[in-house]
């Protein structure tokens, strides 16, 4: 582990639409690239990394299901979609010369490992980016809330959400100048102020599990290795 690092394993949560760069739809692949340079230098730090990633940028269930789809059939296309984006994303890291899995909730063989969590724990030991794919398999949830399992089954020390502002403000800060960034936030104050940090069950499971939320801004080049080494702005949430 690098100096000054005190994470040994994490996992870092990204939504799809993270992948678009300046497209409002799908995979933009000099983003991912991007992205996988962040991942790339943390990993050079030592440190062991899962990744999850959303499905928004290609399909979300509860839109498919507000046009007249049905809510189980939109979800798990919603999670399909996140199989698009893993395999985007394991591409750019062996693009790199980075060893990868992609496991998948449903099974998907030709594809992606099936997620059984000795080997995946196995995975990690080895050294390899474990990119999970198709959330929790199940429909009704997120991919925050398959985030936040996997970093507990996983035994992550935090979760690191990359997003495009750097932390967690009372109010939306794009639309209020004067929105004031919380260094710490507590799970209970996110739920009941409705902070929009990550969906209420996935912030319930992480309070549950005691799994700290470290919210930064992956806009910023380096941005998560600085946030792992210890600089940069970000939120804790967490107790
Ligand atoms: N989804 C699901 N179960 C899961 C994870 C995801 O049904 O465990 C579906 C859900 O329809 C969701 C879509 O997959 O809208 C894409 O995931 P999400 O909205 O979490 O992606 P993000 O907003 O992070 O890009």
């Amino acid at each position: 582990l690098a100096p000054g690092v005190s994470y040994r394993r994490v996992l870092l949560k990204i939504s799809g639409e993270a992948l678009m760069g300046d497209q409002s739809y799908g995979l933009h692949p000099p983003t991912v690239a991007r992205i996988a340079d962040e991942v790339e230098a943390v990993y050079k730090m030592g440190v062991e990394i899962c990744m999850v990633i959303g499905g928004g940028n290609i399909f979300r269930g509860l839109q498919g299901s507000a046009q007249g789809l049905e809510r189980t059939t939109a979800d798990y296309m919603g999670m399909l979609a996140t199989v698009m984006n893993a395999l985007a994303m394991q591409a750019a890291l062996e693009a790199k010369g980075i060893h990868t899995r992609v496991i998948s909730a449903i099974r998907m063989d030709e594809v992606a490992e099936p997620y059984i969590r000795r080997r995946a724990v196995r995975h990690l030991e080895k050294k390899r980016v474990i990119i999970f794919a198709a959330g929790t398999g199940n429909p009704y949830f997120t991919t925050d809330t398959a985030a936040t399992l996997r970093a507990s089954e996983m035994a992550c020390e935090a979760i690191f959400k990359g997003t495009k502002v750097d932390g967690v403000y009372d109010k939306d800060p794009a639309k209020y100048p004067d929105a004031v960034r919380y260094d710490t936030v507590s799970y209970d104050e996110v739920l009941q102020k409705h902070l929009g940090v990550m969906d209420a069950s996935a912030i319930a499971l992480a309070r549950d599990n005691n799994l700290p939320i470290i919210v930064f801004s992956l806009d910023e080049p380096g941005g998560f290795c600085g946030i792992l080494a210890g600089n940069g702005t970000h939120t804790r949430v967490g107790d």
